[in-house]
């Protein structure tokens, strides 16, 4: 794994504002934040896309999430937020350490607005290709394929 101005900030070697650490998670202030609170929630894991993650890196994540949600939101007075987490440079992820974006939504704020831009184009999912599709995801998971 390549080395990322992540890895950096968690060693200590760049300043961050910290809003929480524990043994596996680094949570800090985005230094370009799309709206107020925008938080970076990051495993101290090395690996570049959620899916390299080990279980308990993932597990680390995903027990502090909530709560992190909770105290960006009581302290920001947002009344939504999105959780985005980028994997792979086509899917606009410039930073190759994994992350999870905690971005606060003020839909009355002109600034609010523009912070984050979602285009949203839904399909419809056909019956047939959909059965077929999903049977190939389910046993992809089930045979090994999908194991770390
Ligand atoms: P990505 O597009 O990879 O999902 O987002 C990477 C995020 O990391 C961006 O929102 C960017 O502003 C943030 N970022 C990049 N470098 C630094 C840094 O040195 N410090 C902090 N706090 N955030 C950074």
């Amino acid at each position: 794994m390549p080395e990322t101005i992540f890895s950096a900030i968690i060693r200590g070697e760049i300043p961050c504002h910290r809003v929480y650490e524990d043994d596996r998670v680094l949570a800090f202030l985005d230094i370009n934040p799309l709206s107020e609170g925008h938080t970076l929630v990051i495993p101290k894991e090395p690996a570049v896309t959620f899916d390299e993650l080990s279980e308990e890196s993932a597990a680390a994540l995903g027990r502090v999430l909530p709560r992190l949600c909770r105290a960006v939101v009581r302290a920001t007075g947002a009344p939504a937020y999105n959780l985005l987490q980028n994997n792979g440079a086509g899917a606009h992820q410039a930073v190759m350490h994994v992350h999870v974006h905690i971005i606060p939504r003020y839909p009355d704020r002109p600034e609010g607005r523009a912070g984050l831009g979602l285009v949203w184009r839904p399909g419809a999912l056909d019956a047939q290709a959909g059965a077929a599709l999903a049977g190939r995801i389910a046993a992809a998971f089930s045979d090994g394929a999908a194991q770390a």
